[in-house]
């Protein structure tokens, strides 16, 4: 079942990886991102040299994924692998421990000038360690359904603890099959800096960008002139991109907006937006009644319309907080979706989102 559906998502996947034309010097470079938005980005940059997947599939939080071992073998595969860092993907560090050796391995988060913001505070505190208590077997398989799309992922889940992991144990021996399993440990919320800078198009640009062509350019050097052609390019839309979301955010009459999870706060810090509040903490977990009982009053006090809400996060308990100070729901998405024409590119799931804010900051629903 799931060896299905895995293999149906990368079918999908090889729509937007797109026209593989195998460059003169042989195969493509193969590229392992941990988030789809990389993926974006690296397609943009490498074109038909490159040949990307991201681990974390469509319609995932990056929050709440685990990695199971055919992740291990898509990372495998990989010449270059780009993760986000700061402990967000951590999950990526065990499973590239657990690979081959010769993956040139990024992390995006070193990358230089990139002034990460800080985590969120986690005032979760106590709760979460409480959480953390019972965080086994049944409950957890309860929560995830809470948090996603109901028996779909609880079926998974089964099969990830029962079915393929021990399958692969014995196929794969030592490699590292217990650091895959060691997944609940650092499940999240440690992370230390806010890991959504891939939402601000000018740090994609000026940061991460020239980073990302170096790495291309280390692994490839034959491409040399193909990237710089592609990153020029790229800088130029970025730019325009950037002109876009201004524009498009010019006509809200309000700057004020309440997130479902704290991914905004590089995109609201370019486009002058202010956070009232986040839904959730961190991606994955729900607020407590208390937390609710704020929200609502810091909503109505700022005069916000809309709450916005993910494709990836169970929108809920969001849509109840709503309807207390009688406003809507509008879909943002900080990852994108390779299966939806709207969200499948970086400009794309930029747009998208530049016009999503645009309607929740005017009080309209989508
Ligand atoms: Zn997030």
């Amino acid at each position: 079942m799931r060896r299905t559906v895995r293999l149906f998502l990368a079918i999908l996947a090889g729509c937007w990886i797109g026209a593989v034309a195998v460059p003169a010097s042989g195969e493509p470079l193969n590229v392992v991102t941990s988030v789809i938005p990389v993926a974006y980005i690296v397609e943009e940059l490498g074109g038909e040299r490159v040949e990307v997947h991201a681990l974390v599939p469509p319609g995932a939080s990056p929050h709440t994924f685990e990695p199971v071992p055919s992740d291990l073998r898509t990372l495998a595969g990989a010449r270059v692998f780009v993760a986000i860092g700061g402990g967000f993907d951590g999950w990526s560090d065990r499973l590239l421990g657990a690979a081959p050796k010769g993956i040139e391995a990024m992390h995006l988060i070193e990358a230089p000038n990139l002034n990460p913001v800080e985590g969120e505070d986690d005032h979760h505190g106590e709760e979460k360690a409480a959480k953390e208590e019972d965080h086994h077997g049944e409950e957890k398989a309860a929560k995830k359904e809470e948090d996603h799309h109901g028996e779909e992922k609880v079926a998974k889940k089964e099969e990830d603890h029962h079915g393929e992991e021990k399958a692969a144990k014995k196929e794969e021996d030592h490699h590292g099959e217990e650091k895959v399993a060691a997944k609940e440990e650092d499940h999240h919320g440690e992370e230390e800096f806010n890991p959504h800078f891939w939402l601000d198009p000018i740090r994609v640009r000026d940061v991460l960008v020239p980073v990302l062509v170096q790495g291309l350019m280390a692994a490839d050097p034959a491409g040399k002139d193909h990237y710089e052609k592609r990153r020029k390019d790229f800088h130029q839309r970025l730019t325009a991109l950037d002109q876009e979301i201004r524009t498009e955010l010019g006509k809200a009459k309000t700057r004020k907006y309440i997130a479902f999870h704290a991914a905004w706060p590089y995109f609201a810090e370019r486009y002058g937006l202010e956070k009232v509040a986040v839904v959730q903490e961190f991606g994955g977990e729900e607020p407590t009644p208390r937390e609710v009982a704020t929200l609502v009053r810091d909503a109505r006090a700022a005069g916000v319309g809309a709450i916005l809400v993910e494709p990836q996060l169970n929108p809920r308990v969001a849509q109840t907080i709503a309807a207390e100070f009688g406003a809507g729901t509008v879909v943002v998405d900080p990852v994108g979706d390779p299966g939806d024409p709207a969200r499948d590119s970086y400009e794309d799931l930029m747009r998208f989102n530049a016009r999503a804010f645009g309607q929740a900051l005017q009080g309209k629903r989508n």
